[in-house]
């Protein structure tokens, strides 16, 4: 067991009813993570993605989450309320079956990051008609993020994309820092 510490858990809720489509979110949190900061928007290089397809009344926000190495052995396929979703349309993964959530230059993964430094997310501040709320809470955890993980992860991420590529990401990061 490992030692229990107090962490802030940070949760966007997403009520999905009121989203109108706009991909306002979408243009923000691009704006935000460009370099220079707010230099360019591109929605392709977004942390959030809207599931969009109006034919069919869906609109619904996905959240950038880890980067996964590998595909699931299988896919799975929603259908809620007579609604047909695409394979996989809820996860959150930066994963090897797809192009969202990773650099459309590189590929390297996107993952959302509440928005680190700001006082509320700009997704949700952007959206007008509130589809997306931001809640904090404390819990007591216990200690995640050890050193032989976090090599793991930079591991991964050197057979992936390439030590150069790897150690040029994270000098653009310790910039935007
Ligand atoms: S800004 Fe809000 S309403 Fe617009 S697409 Fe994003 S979640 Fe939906
Ligand atoms: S919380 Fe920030 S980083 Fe995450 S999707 Fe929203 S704007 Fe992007």
């Amino acid at each position: 067991m490992g030692e229990k510490k107090k962490k802030i858990i940070k949760t966007i809720k997403i009520d999905a009813d009121k989203c109108s489509g706009c991909r306002a979110c979408e243009v923000i949190c691009s704006a935000f993570h460009a370099a220079p900061k707010y230099g360019t928007t591109n929605r392709a290089r977004s942390r959030i993605r809207l599931i969009r397809d109006p034919l069919k009344d869906i609109y619904v926000p996905v959240y950038a989450g880890e980067l996964a190495a590998a595909e699931c052995m299988g896919r799975d396929k929603y259908v809620i309320d007579g609604k047909e979703y695409d394979e996989c349309a809820f996860c959150r993964a930066s994963c090897p079956s797809r192009d969202i959530f990773k650099e459309p230059d590189s590929g390297l993964p996107l993952k959302c990051d509440m928005c680190e430094g700001e006082s509320e997310p700009l997704c949700v501040k952007w959206c007008l008609p509130k589809a997306l709320t931001y809640e904090e809470r404390e819990e007591e955890v216990e200690e995640e993020v050890k050193l032989g993980e976090m090599e793991i992860g930079l591991q991964a991420l050197v057979d992936k994309y390439g030590l150069q590529k790897v150690v040029e990401t994270v000098v653009q990061m310790a910039q935007k820092v």
